[in-house]
């Protein structure tokens, strides 16, 4: 009699250690759901890994499209220099002229929010910079005005939108400035005005025959969309000569704005 009793003992074992042996009983059930809730928790603690990791994934990829948007515009000013006798364009969407540029996306950072908007750069600037800086930035975008009729306007029929600063642009270095402040190879600070045209293509090159070792640092075009302002991160440009940085918003202060 005690030895009848034990095969209904056995089968909870057998059925822990092969489930489908025993289909359609009670606790085969209460398995399969312990199973899904397991299983539940894993893709739960994976998504909570993995989309993160996604994300900033992401992030750096338009980070890259935008770097290499950068290399292409310094590419493009780089070889206008060339043709013309050491001048800049005067705008950065003056490329697509008849220049090096016949893609108008190159000019949109893929995290500016206005780049669907085809508007003008200076609504970007309005909105995403906030430090005291902020007309020295505004006017070193594509589409304000005013500028040096010799330079004539930035191309706004080709390029619908420019996310980017260019500080070699054409509009008007603000008068209210004076010149710029430049400490020169002995250490000494010097002040470098703009020529007649007043632009600040005309400062810029000025602050590069003071300072020619300069030609690699000083940027040439900025993208502020991959940072915090309010957090003071680096930004993101491009030097005369082509070499990517970051860099604060005030590089030659090494400050921002008033900080
Ligand atoms: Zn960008």
């Amino acid at each position: 009699m005690t030895h009848l009793a034990a095969p209904s003992a056995d089968p909870p074992r057998r059925i822990r250690r092969s489930p489908l042996a025993r289909p359609a009983a009670g606790s085969r059930r209460t398995f399969t759901l312990i199973e899904l809730l397991i299983v539940i928790a894993i893709i739960a603690i994976l998504a909570g890994i993995l989309v993160p990791a996604l994300h900033s994934a992401k992030k750096k990829a338009r980070q890259s499209l935008c770097l290499s948007n950068l290399r292409q515009l310094g590419q493009g000013c780089r070889m206008y220099q060339d043709a013309y006798d050491e001048f800049y364009p005067g705008w950065l969407s003056s490329l697509a002229n008849d220049y090096t540029i016949s893609d108008p996306k190159l000019f949109v950072c893929p995290e500016d929010p206005d780049k669907e908007n085809n508007k003008w750069g200076v609504r970007s600037a309005n909105r995403h910079v906030n430090s005291p800086d902020f007309d020295s930035v505004k006017c070193t975008f594509d589409g304000y005005a005013p500028y040096h009729k010799a330079w004539g306007p930035p191309n706004t029929e080709d390029v619908k939108h420019v996310s980017y600063i260019y500080e070699f642009c054409a509009g008007f270095w603000p008068s209210s400035w004076g010149g710029d402040s430049v400490a020169d190879d002995g250490g000494n600070s010097r002040t470098v005005q703009p020529d007649s045209t007043g632009t600040w293509q005309s400062v810029k090159r000025a602050v590069l025959s003071v300072r020619q070792d300069w030609i690699d640092k000083i940027p040439m075009i900025r993208c502020f969309w991959h940072a915090d302002i309010q957090r003071m991160d680096p930004i993101m440009n491009i030097s005369t000569q082509g070499n990517v940085y970051l860099s604060k918003s005030q590089w030659q202060k090494g400050t921002w704005g008033g900080q």
